[in-house]
């Protein structure tokens, strides 16, 4: 099947084409609802289950908390931007790794109540409150995470249809179509780059080899003294 603009497959888990088309299209937007910056402290978060090695539980469970976070903006409770993705990578080590994204522009209490019902790991980190910084959180949250076509579908089903970006109303039916790669604008991966999965893992795996090597020259060099010592 020929997979372009205007005749998407639309198998973002599976397809690298339509996965970067949708990333060019959540990111922009994002970019439309941040057009006036949201005032308030730019907070990131990156939610998982204690719990890890089952998909399906864990991607329920992060549901929870989505529908939580949906019911809290009924109620008014929630009223301050807010934009997340509910993300599954994979790694070789830690298998599935299901997370949910959240940045969030203003008061985090609302937020903190939700998540402390739960079972969760949670990152939280506050972020200075600028466009670009939060422009390439997002475009990272947004990415492809390339799992091969039996774990896209692993992933598909496990999803079952469920909408994987969670957004406050400032970032609902601002028509944004196919964005082609050229329409997007950059600039923002300059002043904050975010290390991707695979650049994390190498520059670990050279490091521990470097410590290794390390560990090694010191205990010839001492093999070398005890040589000396005892002649
Ligand atoms: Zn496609």
């Amino acid at each position: 099947m020929v997979c372009e603009v205007g005749r998407r497959c639309r198998k973002h888990l599976t397809c690298p084409d339509c996965a970067r088309s949708w990333q060019r299209k959540e990111f922009k937007t994002f970019c439309e609802g941040t057009k006036i910056q949201p005032s308030g402290i730019l907070t990131y978060f990156v939610i998982k289950t204690q719990r890890r090695g089952n998909l399906y539980y864990s991607i329920d469970e992060l549901y929870k908390v989505i529908d939580d976070i949906r019911e809290a903006v009924k109620r008014s409770r929630i009223g301050c931007s807010f934009f997340g993705r509910l993300e599954v990578s994979f790694s070789q080590t830690m298998g599935f790794n299901p997370h949910l994204n959240l940045i969030t522009f203003g008061d985090v209490t609302p937020f903190l109540e939700i998540l402390m019902r739960y079972n969760l790991h949670v990152y939280r980190r506050i972020k200075e409150n600028e466009k670009n910084v939060s422009r390439s959180i997002v475009w990272y949250m947004c990415k492809f995470n390339n799992l091969g076509y039996e774990k896209g579908e692993i992933v598909r089903n496990a999803l079952n249809q469920r909408k994987t970006i969670i957004s406050s109303r400032h970032f609902k039916g601002l028509g944004v179509g196919d964005v082609s790669a050229t329409d997007v604008d950059y600039s923002f991966l300059k002043p904050c780059p975010i290390r991707y999965r695979e650049e994390v893992e190498l520059r670990s795996d050279y490091a521990s080899k470097r410590r290794r090597e390390r560990e090694a020259l010191i205990s010839k060099i001492e093999a070398i003294k005890k040589m000396y010592e005892t002649a």
